[in-house]
């Protein structure tokens, strides 16, 4: 049985990697012949508007995902006249669009920080007022790892600051924009959560994400010094989403822990990098559990192994030198097999255990 994946990235490949001893097989599309999902499983190269090359990655095939959230819905659209799309095209569609999101996550009663959308300069200069500085001024749309994104903060400058964002954000790009109010946050969790086709569901411990320069560099499971409270509420805010987009698969919400409180920023419909630690970290991983979800198997566990805490850190840029770094007691490296290039996650590594600070501290040894 085939699993038809739009995107051929890391994110394709451990899909593919958590499909093949259940017996089945990955076919992805990506416009780039070196995708690396194609080092493991089947690559169909193509453009996601390319009719004839997405009817190749749909032939024969059981069930059809995406791995990122950027590929058109109109694709996903075309591909459910030829096999099952899962997740929905609509979940992809809200996760593409960041004022659908938030939205949606209001109506759904997940707190969000306050936020305005604007399409022109002068509903900039209003929906800044509005929501007051700091804030920040995001694309609606196509924004990951901190990009498309300026911060505005409050004092003569702002009117002008305001002007300049404006035409930074909205050179290429007609999608129009969103304000929202800065969080001061205490720090960064996200929440994994999976539902089967059956709509059975079940998150993972939540954990507790580190950025730098805007890309993921770290995170650590179970989220420490948590909060039980939070857990629930996290679990409540995912259920409530994946009830109300009748969503199968897994999906992230990235939150953000302020004064006790959770606050949403935003979803991925998809498996998730804050989630790689569960490949080791966790009985049934994010992309195992993503493949049973949407070939409408019976999910597996989403309780932690392995010692009940891990740490995954990713490698951006350059990868660790191979021999050193397997022979970090207790360090498992997935080298995604990229070429390496500034700002690039080329890979991750995972060490589980059950002390956090010697977790921490083997981790923090990959990096160097
Ligand atoms: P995003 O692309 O929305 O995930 O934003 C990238 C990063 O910018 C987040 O991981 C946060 O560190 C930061 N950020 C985004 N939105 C806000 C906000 N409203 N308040 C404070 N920090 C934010």
């Amino acid at each position: 049985m085939i699993t038809a994946v739009l995107g051929g990235g890391q994110l394709a490949r451990m899909l593919a990697l958590a499909a093949a001893p259940l017996g089945l097989r990955t076919r992805c599309l990506d416009p780039s012949p070196d995708a690396v999902a194609g080092h493991v499983g089947e690559l169909v190269v193509g453009a996601f508007d390319d009719e004839a090359r997405l009817a190749e990655l749909a032939a024969g095939a059981a069930v059809c995902t995406f791995e990122f959230e950027n590929v058109p819905v109109s694709t996903t659209q075309w591909l459910t006249r030829h096999t099952t799309v899962r997740p929905h095209p609509r979940a992809l569609g809200v996760g593409q669009d960041r004022v659908l999101e938030k939205e949606l996550f209001r109506r759904l009663g997940i707190g969000v920080a306050d936020f305005r959308a604007a399409s022109s300069r002068d509903e900039l200069r209003e929906a800044v007022s509005a929501v007051g500085a700091p804030c920040i001024v995001k694309t609606r749309r196509l924004g990951y790892d901190g990009k498309g994104q300026v911060r505005l903060a409050p004092g003569p400058e702002l009117t002008a600051a305001v002007d300049a964002a404006f035409a930074e954000l909205t050179a290429g790009n007609d999608g129009g924009l969103i304000v929202e109010r800065v969080v001061p946050f205490d720090r960064e969790l996200s929440v994994l959560a999976v539902r089967g086709v059956d709509g059975a569901f079940a998150t993972w411990p939540l954990v507790q994400n580190e950025h730098e320069g805007g890309i993921l560099r770290r995170s650590r499971a179970p989220a420490p010094d948590l909060d039980p409270a939070l857990q629930r509420a996290a679990n409540d805010f995912a259920r409530t989403l994946l009830v109300e987009l009748d969503y199968v698969g897994v999906l992230a919400v990235e939150l953000f822990e302020v004064g006790g409180r959770l606050l949403a920023n935003e979803m991925a419909p998809r498996v998730h990098n804050s989630g790689h630690w569960t490949i080791e970290g966790s009985v049934c991983s994010q992309f195992e559990n993503h493949v049973r979800a949407v070939h409408g198997l019976p999910l597996g566990s989403t309780e932690m192994a392995g010692g009940g805490v891990a740490t995954m850190v990713n490698l951006i840029g350059r990868m660790p030198e191979r021999r050193r770094t397997l022979g970090l007691p207790g360090v498992r490296l997935h080298d995604y097999g990229k070429a390496p290039r500034p700002g690039r996650k080329l890979g991750h590594a995972t060490v589980v255990g059950t002390e956090r600070a010697a977790v921490d501290a083997a981790a923090a040894r990959v990096l160097g």
